[in-house]
């Protein structure tokens, strides 16, 4: 059985090894944080003592990281981890970063003939758990069907997008659009409460009309609405505002890298960005329906 190092187990890439780990593979981690190992090792991981210690002898490293800045340091300069993986071992990078990032350190493991993928994922960390996350892969084919047997331990849907980077631009794209329809949602809803609607009854109605989003049928921003959802459970748990900011900045910087125009995306980046130096960055993306109800 393969050697796997995973780094980066916090609400996405915890669970995500831990999927590995069930389905019987021997995993070396490691995290900054020394309670996200300890919850590794219960499971039966093997704990490294740094990240160069876990690449050590590895097939495959596995990251998970907060932004662009953790990916790049952790690999590339002097001190980074392409100068300690092994050759023929894979990269496999499922943090949500910019393309630019994502190619800048693909380009510098090929040079070293350290083959890499970029594989975001979509599905939130009920999806990370449940083993059913959507992997968004950029980079050569035939590294995602190296990568592909994990993939599939960790994931349901497994789309390739196209080269180095390409994984990143897709993901940035449906995020964007994640943020515009969470937050026209929520608009659509307090317009329809301000003029005496219950939310309930107008989320029942939008869901089978023409208005219908993923938002309003599978995460109802509006409080009492839905269960099991962020909005039912005082907007803890789910998919921070900070992290929507983030990846609305990634859109923006994109956007510009190539002349587009999105003037939406630059729109919900606006609110979000308000919603968040209120105090609400670390809460659920779907309250930004409290910026926006009476
Ligand atoms: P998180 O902050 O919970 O976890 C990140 C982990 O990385 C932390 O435990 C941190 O200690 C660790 N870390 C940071 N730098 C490190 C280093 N140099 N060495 C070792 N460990 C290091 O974040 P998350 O929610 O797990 O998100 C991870 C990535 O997945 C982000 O890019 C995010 O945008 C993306 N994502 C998150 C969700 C979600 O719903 N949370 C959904 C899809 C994608």
């Amino acid at each position: 059985m393969s050697q796997i190092a995973f780094i980066g187990l916090g609400n996405m890439g915890g669970p995500m090894a831990i999927n590995l780990i069930k389905a019987g593979h021997s995993l070396v981690v490691f995290d900054l944080v020394p309670s996200a190992v300890q919850t590794l090792v219960n499971a039966g991981a093997k704990q490294a003592t740094s990240a160069i210690d876990a690449v050590k002898g590895a097939d495959f490293v596995i990251s998970m990281l907060p932004a662009s800045q953790h990916v790049e340091s952790l690999y590339l300069g002097e001190s980074g981890l392409l100068q300690h993986i092994s050759k023929n071992a894979l990269i496999i990078d499922c943090s949500t970063i910019a393309a630019e990032s994502a190619r800048r350190v693909a380009k510098a493991a090929d040079a070293l003939c350290i083959a890499m993928i970029d594989a975001p994922v979509s599905g939130g960390t009920g999806g990370a758990i449940a083993g059913t996350l959507t992997f968004i892969v950029g980079g050569p084919a035939e590294g995602l069907e190296r990568a592909r047997p994990l993939l599939e331990k960790m994931g349901k849907n497994i789309f390739h997008a196209g080269a180095a980077g390409a994984g990143q631009v897709a993901k940035i794209a449906n995020n964007m659009l994640l943020g515009i329809a969470m937050a026209g949602t929520a608009e659509a809803l307090a317009l329809g409460v301000a003029n005496g609607l219950d939310p309930k009854v107008l989320s029942d109605i939008i869901s089978k009309s023409s208005g219908r989003t993923w938002a309003i049928e599978l995460y109802n921003p509006w409080p009492g609405t839905m269960e099991n959802v962020p909005s039912s459970k005082g907007y803890t748990g789910g998919f921070g505002v900070d992290l929507m900011l983030k990846d609305l900045g990634l859109a923006a910087q994109a956007a510009l890298s190539t002349g587009s125009a999105i003037p939406l995306g630059e729109l919900a980046r606006n609110l979000y960005a308000v919603h968040s130096t209120q105090g609400n960055g670390m809460q659920d993306f779907s309250s930004i329906v409290n910026l926006l109800k009476k």
